[in-house]
């Protein structure tokens, strides 16, 4: 067999969103689970809708992802130019060829005749079709006029690697454009002839494309093309699974994810795993598992449902599965503004610490800016907590103080030693864990969450602990 080759094809109209970066995946997982290529084209024919950046955009989500393509705009390989307006020369040799066989032809009719046309299919409940009007003398094509395909009405059957045996209906095979009369070819066109330039093995894309297969199938035909292994990919839902994910429903760019704090391990395992499994329970793949094990026919015909908290439990299960010394370089830009100056290795202790409790990166600030900086205090966090609030103001200063001083009289200021010192003051108070070290947890942090106790006063500082718990027991009795 010959070598697995496989293209991600992106018009160059917008971000990439999740379902983009799916089929851009899993034709990556395709050519490299064979030592494969995978090419990046760009389809930029429809210049109307080009959106301005939209290539750097699309080159920068790749890269992000580490969808690393082996040919493409900005990569060189046997087969480029690998942005379609530079091979136009390319589609008018295969237009010519088309010609010369009588199955192709100019298409002289202004808009308003084809109007015409389309009304008249309307009024007599007929679904209209170009080839039931076609010219019987079409000009010679010069260029100025769209180039049509000349098309015969028959059925095709093709095998879906996802969707399985398809046949089609000659009903829908029309004489569709070739190339538009601004000289660029259209997509139905360009994508069939530079799959064949490019020796494309698999054309993996959306399922939206399954309705232009017939018309495909038939040009395949007329340019003696040998078809491609195809896969059509079903779309991806919302939470609800009831209808497509919109933007609303967190189709956004990829690169939001980034910004939000997302690992791009978990990106390319969660999108992977939306609508494909490996036959086992196994919820999290690595690039390289994901590389062993996919294959296109265990992607599931049906929808695949976006889970936002599965994304968010993925991300967890992934920054905490990195060594400290890898997630203290991902988390560069992401640590709070008074932890700049700090130095690099009280920041990685502060990192070891919060490390099982961040879910993203951005997580990082409101998790640990109480180790760099005095916390405002929030007594609504109090307030709102079960146990605390059960307690007087008064209750909740002396507990305080008695924690104060058991706290000042400890020589060493190790995890353990503040452990045992915080083991005794249970016993002398009587209180329970939950409710004396919650507030000792609040009045030193101010903050919804933190790791364990003891770890984190032992980093605090002593005499850092011991002024907050003075300040939250003076804020307490003076309520
Ligand atoms: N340019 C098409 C798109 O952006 C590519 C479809 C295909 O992969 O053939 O949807």
């Amino acid at each position: 067999m010959s070598k697995v080759r496989t293209r991600f094809a992106p018009s160059p109209t917008g971000f990439l969103h999740v379902g983009g970066i799916r089929t851009a995946l899993f034709a990556y997982l395709i050519a490299k689970q064979t030592d494969g290529d995978f090419v990046l084209r760009l389809e930029d024919t429809d210049k109307s809708r080009e959106v301005a950046g939209s290539r750097e955009h699309l080159i920068a989500s790749l890269k992000a992802l580490h969808l690393d393509y082996d040919e493409g705009p900005d990569k060189e390989g046997d087969y480029g130019p690998y942005v379609q307006s530079e091979r136009l020369d390319i589609y008018k040799t295969y237009a010519h060829k088309l010609i010369e066989k009588g199955l192709a032809y100019a298409d002289p009719y202004t808009s308003e005749e084809i109007q015409a046309y389309r009304d008249a299919a309307t009024a007599s409940k007929r679904a209209y079709r170009y080839r039931d009007n076609r010219p019987e003398n079409p000009p010679v094509w010069d260029g100025t006029k769209p180039l049509r395909f000349k098309s015969s009405p028959k059925s095709y059957t093709y095998t879906d690697e996802v969707m399985g045996e398809i046949t089609t209906s000659p009903e829908v095979i029309d004489d569709i454009i070739l190339i538009k009369s601004d000289g660029y070819p259209t997509y139905n066109f360009a994508h069939i002839v530079d799959d064949a330039e490019m020796k494309i093995t698999h054309v993996i894309r959306g399922q939206e494309f399954i309705s232009s297969m017939p018309n495909f199938l038939a040009l395949y035909e007329a340019l003696e093309i040998d078809r491609p292994v195809f896969a059509h990919l079903p779309h991806i839902m919302n939470e609800q699974g009831n209808k497509k994910l919109g933007k609303r429903d967190g189709a956004k760019d990829v690169l939001d994810y980034i910004r939000d704090g997302y690992l791009p391990e978990t990106l390319d395992s969660f999108i992977a795993t939306l609508g494909w499994n490996d036959g086992t329970e196994q919820e999290v793949f690595t690039m390289d598992e994901l590389i062993e094990k996919f294959s296109l026919s265990r992607v599931q015909r049906s929808g695949a449902r976006f889970d936002e908290k599965r994304l968010l439990w993925m991300n967890g299960h992934f920054i905490r599965e990195l060594p400290v010394d890898e997630l203290y370089k991902r988390v560069e830009f992401f640590w709070p503004e008074s932890a700049k100056k700090q130095p690099e290795a009280y920041k990685m202790q502060v990192l070891s610490l919060a490390q099982d409790r961040l879910k993203t990166l951005k997580d990082l600030p409101a998790l640990t800016s109480y180790f760099f900086e005095e916390p405002r205090i929030d007594i609504s966090l109090i307030d709102e907590n079960k146990q605390l609030k059960k307690l007087s103001d008064e209750q909740r200063a002396d507990l305080l103080s008695s924690a104060k001083s058991k706290l000042s009289l400890l020589n060493g200021w190790s995890a353990d030693a503040i452990q045992k010192a915080l083991n005794e003051l249970l016993e002398e108070t009587g209180e329970k864990p939950g409710t004396l070290f919650s507030l000792i947890r609040i009045a030193t942090t101010w903050a919804k969450f933190s790791p364990q106790l003891n770890d984190t006063l032992e980093l605090i500082g002593k005499e850092r602990t011991l002024a907050r718990i003075d300040a939250a027991a003076t804020a307490e009795s003076s309520r």
